[in-house]
């Protein structure tokens, strides 16, 4: 996840609530990070008054949504031991930054899991200009096609490169990045995933994009460090009309193994794909994965921009940007904490479950 505007923002659409939400909870914004306004880097504000209360209502608001979904949760086809040791397996590799090696090792473990379980992977490669030293870096998105004879398609979007440092570590920020949330988690579901897409005929094909650069983000003090280089990237081919098929629908899934699994609907996403999003939200209900809650808390600049504005097909963050959990003093994002011990399977197979039940639903 990069740049991302973390709003506690009451948008309650249950009116028993809403009465609470609706009063002031703050006097004004706090912000933290880069002092340069004009920097497109990571910065976080939050409504800082409001932040114990926030908790506190958004406790309730949980609660009383968990209360209202009784449905038992569906046998999964998808395993949530193997998903995290394809997760571990991949930050075995250590940092995966656009170009390095572990990279590239990365890029092969994908390609051969994924055509071995009888996907069609295209190697989309551009390049790039290295932020510190202007080289040439190649990058590499990967498209894993399902089903690729159908021609209308879904987008499960994830980057899969990590960020060079973990710029917002308190005691190390220029340490290893390892990104087990913030990289692998996207690509260890789509990995586990694959395991029950082989098996599953759909109304519609799906494609499995992994998106490199979508921050190889040297210093987000400066304009030259670029955000999204992958899906935007992506969004253009879609956008000329040079990839096959009719993209109907995409969801991008970022930070979704975090151990206390937390998902919000985001709000660029309910602007620009809403109906998406209210399709995802009843299919977590449908499967009783409680941990989508149907609020709005957080606006993320995330891969499903490009997605949204270039290429134009409706898509959704699915984003757990509250690592590890809403109303928490640590925060992991972008520090040494994002490690596998931090993350879980089984918040993989719950964020799996909906997009497969929703993938289902599509006709
Ligand atoms: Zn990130």
């Amino acid at each position: 996840m990069d740049c991302l505007i973390y709003r506690q923002i009451c948008q309650l659409d249950h009116s028993t609530i809403r009465p609470l939400c609706a009063a002031p909870m703050s006097t004004g914004p706090k912000s933290i990070g880069p002092s340069n306004p004009r920097s497109r880097g990571k910065w976080l504000t939050w409504l800082s008054h409001g932040a114990i209360l926030s908790v506190v209502l958004f406790c309730l608001c949980g609660c009383t949504e968990a209360e209202a979904v009784n449905a038992p949760p569906a046998k999964s086809e998808f395993n949530a031991n193997r998903a995290y040791g394809y997760l571990k397996a991949i930050c075995q590799l250590g940092p995966r930054p656009s170009g390095s090696p572990a990279m590239l090792e990365q890029q092969k473990m994908i390609i051969e899991h994924c055509e071995k379980l009888g996907a069609v992977v295209e190697q989309q490669k551009f390049a790039t200009r290295h932020p510190n030293d202007g080289s040439t870096v190649e990058l590499v998105n990967l498209i894993v096609r399902w089903q690729p004879e159908l021609k209308d398609r879904i987008v499960i979007g994830a980057h899969y490169d990590t960020r060079p440092y973990p710029d917002r570590d308190p005691v190390n920020p220029r340490g290893t990045f390892i990104g087990a949330n913030d990289g692998a988690s996207g690509v260890a579901l789509c990995m586990e995933m694959a395991h029950v897409l082989r098996s599953t005929k759909l109304s519609v094909g799906v494609d499995f994009v992994l998106f490199d650069g979508e921050e190889f983000l040297f210093d987000d003090t400066r304009d030259r460090d670029r955000y999204f280089l992958g899906s935007i990237h992506f969004a253009q081919q879609v956008a000329a009309g040079l990839m096959p098929g009719k993209y109907r629908k995409g969801v991008v899934v970022d930070m979704v193994a975090d151990k206390q699994l937390s998902i919000y609907r985001e709000t660029y996403s309910m602007q620009y794909a809403e109906s998406v999003v209210k399709e995802i939200f009843a299919a977590a209900k449908r499967v009783g994965v409680n941990d989508f809650i149907p609020r709005n808390r957080h606006e993320g600049r995330d891969d499903h921009l490009p997605l949204n504005q270039i290429a134009k097909i409706p898509t959704v963050d699915l984003i757990d940007f509250d690592y590890p959990k809403p109303g928490s003093r640590d925060n992991y994002w972008h520090t040494e904490k994002d490690v596998p011990e931090n993350c879980s399977g089984d918040s993989l197979r719950k964020v799996a479950d909906v997009l497969l039940e929703w993938l289902k639903s599509q006709k």
